[in-house]
C-alpha cells in the first residue's frame, strides 16, 4: 500500500469518528490555524523570501492578511453559515419542516500552488475545516520553503490525522489523484486541471479548479490614463507578475499607446525606484524553468520599458511591449511573469471582439468614464470577476464568488463561498404522521376530483415560512392592530366633538 493511500486511509477513519462535525471543535482548529499563521509568521516570511524574492511586509500583505481575515470570518459566521436554511413550501408540505442542512463533504484533497503558496493552498482549507470536513493538503513542490514550513509546523496546531499535509512532487500527486477523495480542490495551471478532473471523474469526485489563462485589460481613451496605469502597474508588477488574475495584457487605441507606455515608466520608476533589482518590494521568479520560458516569450521584441534580466537571480525587470500583435505567441498563453504587451485595438467595440474570442479569462479590467460603455463591457463580455477602473481588488472581498469561468476554472470560493462549496446541501423534508386526510389526492385510486386538488396543491404559490418573514407578519399585525385602535379613537373623538359641538349650538339656540 503507498504512502499516500495510508494517509487517506487515516484521514477517512479519522472523519468517521465523526469528530470534524460538531461547531465547537471546527472553531476550536480554526483557531488554532489562526494561531499557526501567528506563530509561524517569522518562519512563513522567511520561506517566501527564499521561494519568491518576498519582502516581510509584502508576505504579510498579499499572504497572510487575507487568510486572517478568512478567519476571522469564518470563526465569526460558522453558526450562522451551517445553521439548517428554512426554504418556502406548498400548499402540502405546509405543517412540515422544510429546510436545506449544510452538511460536510467527507474527505477532501487540497491541491495547492506556488505563486501565493500560503492562501491559495490554506485558503480552501479554511472553508473545508469550516464545513466539517477532513482534507489532505498537498502544497506545491515548486515553492519548497513554504511548502516544508507548512509540512513541519502545521501538524502541531490542527489535528493531524484530520487535516495532514503530504509533500511531494508531480508523482505523489498523481498517486493521490488515483485514489478516492469526496472533493478536489485544485489550484494551477489549466493543463494540470484538465489532468485532476480526468481523474477526479474516475470516482465521479467534484471538483473545484482554480485555474489561470490571460486576463485583459481594456484602457479607454476618455478615461485618466495616468491613474490607469498607476493601478495596472501595481497589479501587473505586484509578485513579479506571477498573480493568476494580473492583467495579462492592456488593449488600447493607438492614440492613447505612447501615454500609457510614459504613465508605466513613470510608475515604475516611483514605485522600484531606478534599478528595480535593488527594490525590496520587487520579487524574483520562481525558478529556472519560468524564468527561461518568461524569456522566451518575449525573444524578437524590443522592450519600450525594461528588458534587463539576471538568470543566477531568477531576475526580469517589469517590462512593457508595445504594438504585439494579435496572434504572435505572447498573445497565445498566459504569461505569468512581469511583461507587460500593449495590444492596439480600433475602438471599445473592437476590444470586446478581441475579448470574446478568446477564452473566457479569469478577469476583466476596464478602465473608463463613461457609465454607459462600462455597463455594455460588463454585459457583452464574461469572465470569472471583473473589477472596473482597478484591478485585482475584486479579489479582496470575501461577499464576491472568486474563480473562473469556462477554461479558466470550475466553481468558486473566499468566505462562505468555500464553506458552501465544501458542504453538501442537503434538502430536508420532515413532516408528521398527522392530517392524513391532506395526502388522499395523491393516493390512487385516482379520480378526477382527487387529481383537481393535487394540480391545486402542487400550483399553489410558494409559501415562506421562514423566522424572519413570521416576525415581520407579527410586527405588521401588530402595527396594523395598533393603527386601527388609533384611527378608532380617533373617530370616536371626532365624533364626541361633533356632539358636544351640537349640545353646545343646541344650548345658545
Ligand atoms: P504547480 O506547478 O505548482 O502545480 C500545481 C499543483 O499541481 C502542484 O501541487 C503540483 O504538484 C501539481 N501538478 C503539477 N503537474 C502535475 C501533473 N502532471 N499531474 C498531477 N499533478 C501535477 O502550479 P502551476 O501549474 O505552475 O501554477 C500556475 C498556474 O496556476 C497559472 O496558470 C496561474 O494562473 C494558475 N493559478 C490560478 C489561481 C486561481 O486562483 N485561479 C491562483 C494561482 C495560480
Amino acid at each position: 500500500m503507498s504512502r499516500e493511500q495510508q494517509v487517506v486511509d487515516r484521514t477517512r477513519r479519522a472523519f468517521r469518528t465523526g469528530r470534524s462535525r460538531p461547531l465547537e471543535f471546527r472553531i476550536q482548529q480554526l483557531k488554532r490555524l489562526w494561531s499557526f499563521i501567528k506563530e509561524r509568521q517569522e518562519e512563513i516570511c522567511e520561506a517566501l523570501r527564499r521561494d519568491l524574492g518576498k519582502s516581510e511586509l509584502g508576505s504579510e500583505l498579499y499572504e497572510l492578511l487575507v487568510l486572517e481575515a478568512e478567519l476571522k470570518l469564518a470563526i465569526s459566521r460558522l453558526a450562522e453559515w451551517a445553521a439548517p436554511r428554512p426554504v418556502e413550501k406548498n400548499l402540502l408540505t405546509l405543517t412540515a419542516e422544510v429546510y436545506v442542512k449544510p452538511e460536510p463533504l467527507g474527505v477532501v484533497l487540497i491541491i495547492g500552488t506556488w505563486n501565493y503558496p500560503w492562501p491559495l493552498t490554506l485558503l480552501p482549507l479554511v472553508g473545508a475545516i469550516a464545513a466539517g470536513n477532513a482534507a489532505i493538503i498537498k502544497p506545491s513542490e515548486v515553492s519548497s520553503n513554504s511548502s516544508k514550513v507548512m509540512e513541519e509546523h502545521l501538524c502541531h496546531y490542527i489535528d493531524q490525522d484530520l487535516y495532514p499535509v503530504v509533500a511531494g512532487g508531480v508523482q505523489e500527486t498523481q498517486e493521490l489523484l488515483r485514489l478516492r477523495f469526496d472533493h478536489v480542490f485544485y489550484t494551477g495551471s489549466s493543463r494540470v486541471g484538465k489532468l485532476v478532473m480526468e481523474a477526479a471523474a474516475h470516482h465521479l469526485t467534484p471538483v473545484t479548479l482554480e485555474l489561470g489563462g490571460k486576463s485583459p485589460c481594456y484602457i479607454d481613451k476618455n478615461s485618466d490614463v495616468r491613474i490607469a496605469c498607476r493601478r495596472v502597474t501595481w497589479g501587473k508588477f505586484v509578485n513579479c507578475g506571477q498573480t493568476c488574475i494580473a492583467p495579462d495584457y492592456i488593449l488600447c487605441e493607438p492614440c492613447i499607446q505612447g501615454q500609457v507606455v510614459e504613465c508605466i515608466r513613470q510608475t515604475l520608476l516611483e514605485f522600484y525606484g531606478a534599478d528595480p533589482k535593488c527594490s525590496p518590494d520587487y520579487g524574483r521568479i520562481i525558478n529556472q524553468r519560468h524564468f527561461n520560458r518568461i524569456l522566451s516569450l518575449m525573444e524578437g521584441y524590443t522592450p519600450v520599458v525594461g528588458g534587463q534580466s539576471d538568470s543566477s537571480q531568477c531576475y526580469i525587470a517589469p517590462t512593457v511591449l508595445k504594438d504585439v500583435p494579435p496572434h504572435s505567441r505572447l498573445m497565445q498563453e498566459e504569461i505569468f511573469g512581469p511583461v507587460l504587451p500593449i495590444v492596439t485595438v480600433s475602438d471599445m467595440d473592437d476590444a470586446i471582439s478581441f475579448i470574446n474570442e478568446r477564452e473566457k479569462p479569469l478577469a476583466l479590467y476596464v478602465f473608463c468614464s463613461d457609465k454607459k460603455a462600462i455597463k455594455r463591457m460588463i454585459e457583452e463580455t464574461t469572465s470569472g470577476g471583473v473589477t472596473v477602473n482597478d484591478v485585482m481588488m475584486h479579489y479582496t472581498l470575501s461577499s464576491l464568488p472568486f474563480g473562473g469561468v469556462g477554461q479558466s476554472g470550475v466553481g468558486c470560493y473566499h468566505g462562505k463561498h468555500t464553506f458552501d462549496r465544501l458542504s453538501h446541501h442537503r434538502a430536508c423534508l420532515v413532516r408528521s404522521l398527522n392530517m392524513e386526510s391532506v395526502n388522499l389526492a395523491r393516493y390512487p385510486p385516482q379520480d378526477r376530483r382527487r387529481a383537481r386538488r393535487a394540480r391545486m396543491a402542487l400550483r399553489s404559490p410558494l409559501i415562506d415560512m421562514s423566522k424572519r418573514t413570521l416576525i415581520w407578519a407579527v410586527v405588521a399585525t401588530i402595527l396594523g392592530v395598533c393603527l386601527s385602535i388609533a384611527l378608532l379613537v380617533i373617530l370616536l373623538i371626532a365624533a364626541g366633538l361633533n356632539c358636544t359641538c351640537w349640545y353646545w349650538r343646541g344650548f345658545y339656540n
